[in-house]
C-alpha cells in the first residue's frame, strides 16, 4: 500500500485525537527508524521515551518471541515465572517492598492514587487531598488527567474527580501553604517531562519528603518518563537522595511492549486486600518477559554510566548550539537522556523545527509548543548525537 493510501485510510477511520507527522514508519534498527519508502531517520524520541534499548534489540526480540510461543496470557488468577521475576527485580532495585503491574502509565498512576486513598482512609476519613504540580503530566484517565496540572487537558471533561490541588514545582513554600494533615499524598514527576523538561532544583525533593513526613502524607514519584535509567540512575529519585512511598513506571519498562507498574512499601501495600484492585492484562507473561530484558540490562552499572556519559556529551553539544543561537535558544535543561532546549524567539516555531529535522532524517519532539525535547534510546552513541546536532544546526542556522 502506498503512503498516500495509508494516510487516507487512517484519516478516515482512526479517532482524530493525534496530530500526526506525515510519514509511515515500518521498521527500526538500533537508534534508526525506516519509513515505507526506505527513508532512514535517526530516532531521538524513542516512541516518547519508550524504546530504551533501541529498535529490534536482539535479546528483547528473542525473549518476546520465545514467550509468545509458550504462552502470551493467562490472567492473574494464576502464577507465572516472568511476573514473579519482574516483580522481584523491581522490588530489589527500588528498595521498596511490593510491585503491581498494569498496562500503561495512566493505569499505574490510577493504582497509586487508589492505594494512597485507601491507606489514608485508615488514618482519617477526610484525609483525601492529593497534591500534584502545575505543568505536570500523569495520564489521560479521569483521575490522572485531574492529577495533571495543565488545565487545558481538563476542559470539557468535568465533573472531575474531587480532592486534587496543585502547587508550583520547585516552590517549597507553595507546598508548605497547601499541605496539611488532610493531605493523603503528594504526587510529583521526579523530573517533569511533558511539561517542558524541568528537573528538581537544589534540595526541593528532600524538603517535599520532610513536609510529607510531617503531615503523614505519602510521597508518590511518577517516574513513568524519568525512570528506567533515563536520568543516569535506574530511578531518577536515586539522583536526589529521596525515597518515595510509591513509585510509578511505564513507558520504557518493557522496551516497547505496553506495561505499567507501581511499587510501594509494605506499609502502604497493606492498605489493599484481595479484590481491592486488579486488571486483566496487567503483568501478563509476554509483557513481563520483555520487562525482564530491560530489568536485566538497564540497571547494569556500565549501561547507566553510558547514559550518564552520552547525556553529558549531548548536553554540552546542546549548550554549544545555544551559544551559537542565543536569540533562538534560551536555556538547556535536563539530566542524562531527558534533555530540553527552551526556545526563545526562534525564526521557526517548535513544530516547524521538528518538521524540518524530520525532512533531514532526524526525529525529535517539541513539547508545550516551545521546548525541543530529546528522549532518545539509551543506547545512542556520541556519533549519533553529532548527527542530530548537525541537523539541528542546519535547521536553526537557515
Ligand atoms: C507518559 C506519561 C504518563 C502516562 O502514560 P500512558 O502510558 O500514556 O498512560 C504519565 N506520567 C508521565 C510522567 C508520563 O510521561
Amino acid at each position: 500500500m502506498t503512503e498516500e493510501k495509508i494516510f487516507e485510510r487512517d484519516d478516515k477511520n482512526y479517532l482524530p485525537v493525534f496530530n500526526r507527522y506525515k510519514i509511515v514508519l515500518e521498521r527500526g534498527e538500533g537508534a534508526y527508524l525506516y519509513d515505507i519508502n526506505g527513508k532512514k531517520y535517526i530516532d531521538f524520541l524513542a516512541g516518547i521515551a519508550v524504546n530504551v534499548l533501541g529498535h529490534n534489540y536482539p535479546p528483547l526480540v528473542k525473549a518476546i518471541s520465545e514467550q509468545a510461543a509458550k504462552v502470551i496470557h493467562v490472567s492473574n488468577l494464576y502464577y507465572t515465572q516472568p511476573q514473579a521475576d519482574a516483580a522481584a527485580k523491581l522490588v530489589k532495585l527500588s528498595g521498596l517492598d511490593r510491585a503491581f503491574f498494569a498496562n500503561s502509565g495512566a493505569e499505574a498512576n490510577e493504582g497509586a492514587i487508589k492505594i494512597a486513598r485507601k491507606f489514608a482512609k485508615k488514618i482519617s476519613a477526610d484525609k483525601t487531598q492529593i497534591i500534584t504540580a502545575w505543568d505536570s503530566f500523569h495520564g489521560r484517565t479521569l483521575a490522572t488527567l485531574t492529577a495533571t496540572g495543565q488545565p487545558h487537558y481538563h476542559k470539557g471533561f468535568e465533573p472531575l474527580p474531587a480532592g486534587f490541588d496543585y502547587v508550583r514545582f520547585n516552590d517549597i513554600e507553595d507546598l508548605e501553604k497547601k499541605i496539611s494533615d488532610k493531605t493523603c499524598a503528594v504526587m510529583l514527576e521526579t523530573i517533569q517531562g511533558e511539561g517542558g523538561v524541568y528537573p528538581p532544583k537544589g534540595d526541593y525533593l528532600k524538603k517535599v519528603r520532610e513536609l510529607c513526613d510531617k503531615h503523614g502524607a505519602l510521597l508518590i514519584f511518577d517516574e513513568i518518563q524519568s525512570g528506567m535509567g533515563r536520568s543516569g540512575k535506574f530511578f531518577a529519585y536515586e539522583k536526589y537522595g529521596v525515597k518515595p512511598d510509591i513509585v510509578t513506571l511505564a513507558k520504557g519498562l518493557a522496551g516497547g511492549v505496553p506495561i505499567g507498574a507501581f511499587i510501594c512499601t509494605e506499609e502502604v501495600a497493606k492498605a489493599f486486600k484481595p479484590g481491592d484492585h486488579g486488571t486483566t492484562f496487567g503483568g501478563n507473561p509476554l509483557a513481563c518477559a520483555a520487562a525482564n530484558v530491560v530489568l536485566d540490562t538497564v540497571p547494569d552499572e556500565e549501561f547507566l554510566a553510558h547514559v550518564e556519559e552520552v547525556g553529558k556529551y549531548f548536553k554540552e553539544k546542546l549548550i554549544g548550539l545555544q551559544k551559537k543561537y542565543p536569540a533562538q535558544i534560551k536555556e538547556i535543561r535536563g539530566e542524562g537522556l531527558i534533555l530540553g532546549a527552551q526556545l526563545d524567539k526562534p525564526k521557526k516555531s517548535g513544530v516547524e523545527i521538528v518538521n524540518e529535522c524530520m525532512k533531514r532524517g532526524a526525529i525529535i519532539n517539541c513539547t508545550v509548543g516551545t521546548v525541543l525535547r530529546f528522549i532518545p534510546p539509551l543506547i545512542i552513541t556520541n556519533e549519533q548525537v553529532d548527527e542530530v546536532i548537525k541537523i539541528l544546526d542546519d535547521v536553526l542556522g537557515e
